[in-house]
């Protein structure tokens, strides 16, 4: 079943009033974002990862990254500015030819928070034309810059027809950082399907201003390699995608949940969900259960769905004090109720949701004695 024909589906449930008696609603047969939409993090049944880079072509870095990614055999997505394009066309090139995946990120890099809708519409195309002379592609994602959203972004997107081009993993490579907590932050939010950022470039500037950037992920490749992981182009990422593991009725998608691998110097636990919501949705209206069955529980912890207003805010963190835990293992169940059935759990369809009535995630949450917390396979 299309997105389209679920999303209707879904919203005739809702119309009807109660939501909580009625049949949930059937899962989409895969997860696929359309122009207009969000692509921050791909459900996916094997080990894939990608890579995306803002802000360049760059000189030197973005050769340099080319290198790294030669040697290691690995495809990447550049997120390119229009202007420094057209300021190294012979970079645009090599990208292409070493078989990376190209999005737009905008012709000057301006604050689209800050632009007028025309301005927003004027910046996509003349960077899309500038890519596609040089490229002959015209490419399927916009990132916006600085990931902020601005007025009308996503119908501006729709019409334009670009996917909203996401991240789900990030380490602020823009502050200063060495290559090792560069690669480090970024190996804590591994998961497959995840989407990292980092940086060949600093807005339309040359220079060696991300040699820490492309020195961390020399570091990082190997590492998640070695964990089992493939790297892929984002748009290979979404030509993987699998169904969500969990529809909720009303639209809203559960594409994954991350326990951190190991937190073992943390005094928190930043338990993270990636949600696919409807751009209609009222957010706030929203309340998440988290039921966490097993040794010390069971107990319940509320949150609401991410805040959403740039692609920064699509994942929700929350945050849990380990000594909530007691060692174990605990079994995870994730409810949601919004609108007038706030403090009904809204039915739910998908590999996760057996019953209909909540995502029950499958990987336990292991509480080991010393209050370190692991994601068991
Ligand atoms: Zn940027």
């Amino acid at each position: 079943m299309n997105r389209t024909i679920f999303c209707a589906l879904a919203a005739a449930i809702l119309a009807t009033g109660c939501g909580q008696q009625q049949p949930p609603p059937p899962a989409p047969a895969r997860f696929a974002a359309q122009p207009g939409e969000l692509l921050h993090f791909v459900p996916v049944a094997e080990k894939l990862v990608a890579l995306s880079f803002d802000d360049g072509p760059n000189d030197p870095c973005t050769r340099q990254l080319l290198a790294i990614c030669a040697k290691e055999q690995v495809h990447v997505t550049f997120m390119l500015i229009g202007a420094n394009a057209e300021k190294h066309p012979d970079i645009v090139r090599e990208i292409v030819a070493g078989g990376h995946a190209i999005g737009n990120h905008s012709y000057s890099h301006p604050r689209f928070d800050q632009s007028t809708p025309a301005v927003i519409r004027e910046e996509i195309t003349r960077a899309d034309t500038v890519l596609e002379k040089l490229t002959g592609q015209k490419p399927v994602l916009m990132r916006p810059p600085y990931g902020l959203y601005g007025q009308d972004y996503f119908e501006i997107c729709r019409d334009t027809g670009h996917v909203v081009g996401g991240w789900s993993a990030s380490a602020s490579d823009w502050n200063p950082h060495t290559p090792q907590e560069l690669a480090g932050a970024l190996l804590d939010q591994l998961a497959p399907g995840a989407i990292f950022l980092l940086h060949d470039g600093k807005e339309t500037n040359d220079g060696p201003h991300r040699v820490a950037s492309v020195q961390s992920v020399a570091l990082l490749i190997p590492q998640v390699k070695a964990r089992g992981y493939r790297f892929v182009t984002i748009p290979e990422l979404q030509a993987a995608a699998v169904a969500p593991p969990a529809a909720f009725a009303n639209g809203v998608q559960l594409l994954g949940v991350q326990w951190p691998e190991r937190t073992a110097a943390s005094k928190e636990v930043a338990l993270r969900m990636h949600w696919q919501l409807p751009a209609a949705l009222v957010r706030s209206s929203a309340h998440v259960w988290i039921t966490l069955g097993g040794a010390g529980g069971p107990f319940t912890l509320d949150c609401g769905l991410p805040h959403g207003g740039d692609v920064w805010k699509e994942t929700e963190s929350l945050k849990v004090p380990p000594p909530a835990f007691q060692p174990g293992r605990y079994a995870m169940r994730i409810a949601l109720g919004l609108g007038a059935h706030k403090r009904k759990p809204l039915p739910c369809a998908g590999a996760w949701a057996p019953d209909n009535k909540a995502a029950a995630v499958p990987q336990p949450l292991v509480v080991a004695p010393n209050l370190t917390v692991e994601a068991s396979p």
